[in-house]
């Protein structure tokens, strides 16, 4: 059973910040929302519907600029895009791995982004497409790199007024390839139990640009920028893999759950990251994605 609250439908950006000022909690999809009230985990007395909000709407492409994602989009919006196929195919995979087509249909990028878990399958493609998060309040709208967003677990830094408006996303590189590997107990409908991404550029052999990120793997999603420092501008042919895996698994700190220990934890980001790296590199060599 659901507890009694008051609910607000605003059409508009400014009053939602205002209800939200005011100690309302907003909700988008409400596929987090709705769960942690049924469990008892939130008790909010008021609750800000944002679906109908226009401006929070809307997905655009543009080779120059790149993404321009409204918070409202939701992941199967991205998963049935064919630019996002063809140019941003770690976002497919995160995306589309969401829990079910039900879910999906549902849940908001905005939301997976502002419920701050570090498992969130959107925000590891996100991270290493160097997305940034156009955040509203009552004062006026300020950019903030993803990688800035999250504060720890269930934390960001959206002030009590402001909402996630848009997210932006630059066009990835000619000559690159992303890969995203969710590795989970089972195959469907399971929260990540660790997630590693990987975008990279090619100059002919070289490693041009290299972004790495880690899900599960910290208390909230994260870049190995030490990796990626370690591997940029190196020939594809001097990189050990197995010391590329030790290095991101340096840079993690996951803790023990009922899911996993720490030590296995550990062991996945080594693995996973040397299959997410080769085939990010296959895919930057000729297939496009
Ligand atoms: C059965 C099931 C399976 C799931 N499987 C997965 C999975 O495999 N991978 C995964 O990553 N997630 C999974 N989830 C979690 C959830 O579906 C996603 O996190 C989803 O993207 C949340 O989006 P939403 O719009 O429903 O968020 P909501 O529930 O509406 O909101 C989530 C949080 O974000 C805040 N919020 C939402 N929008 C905004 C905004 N624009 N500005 C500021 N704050 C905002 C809300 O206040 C709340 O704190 C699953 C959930 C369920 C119920």
């Amino acid at each position: 059973m659901l507890p009694q609250f008051e609910l607000y439908r605003p059409k508009c950006l400014q009053e939602a910040c205002e209800l939200k000022g005011q100690g309302a909690m907003v909700f988008a999809g409400g596929t987090d929302v709705f769960v942690a009230m049924h469990g008892g985990r939130l008790r909010p007395k008021a609750l800000v519907d944002v679906k109908g909000i226009g401006e929070m709407q809307g997905a655009t492409f543009d080779e120059q600029s790149g993404l321009n994602l409204g918070a409202l989009t939701t992941h199967r919006t991205i998963e049935e895009w064919d630019i996002i196929k063809e140019r941003y195919y770690a976002l497919f995979e995160g995306c589309s791995q969401v829990g079910s087509v039900q879910i999906r249909h549902r849940g908001t990028l905005g939301g997976n982004i502002c419920n701050a878990a570090p498992s969130a399958d959107s925000v590891g493609p996100l991270l290493v497409f160097d997305a940034k998060c156009v955040v509203v309040g009552k004062e006026g709208q300020r950019t903030v790199p993803l990688s800035q967003f999250f504060a720890g677990p269930k934390k960001t830094v959206l002030a009590a007024d402001e909402l996630l408006y848009r997210i932006v996303v630059p066009p990835p590189a000619q000559c690159s390839g992303s890969a995203y590997i969710k590795y989970t107990r089972r195959k469907a409908m399971d929260l990540a139990l660790l997630g590693v991404c990987v975008y990279l550029a090619l100059d002919g052999n070289l490693l041009r640009d290299v972004r790495i990120a880690l899900s599960t793997a910290a208390p909230t999603p994260i870049r190995a920028y030490q990796t990626e420092a370690m591997l940029r501008g190196k020939s594809t042919e001097d990189i050990s893999m197995e010391e590329m895996g030790k290095q991101a698994a340096a840079e993690a700190s996951p803790r023990s759950s009922w899911r996993a220990n720490r030590e296995f934890r550990l062991k996945l980001i080594e693995e996973l990251m040397q299959r997410a790296f080769s085939t990010a590199l296959a895919r930057a060599g000729g297939d496009r994605r």
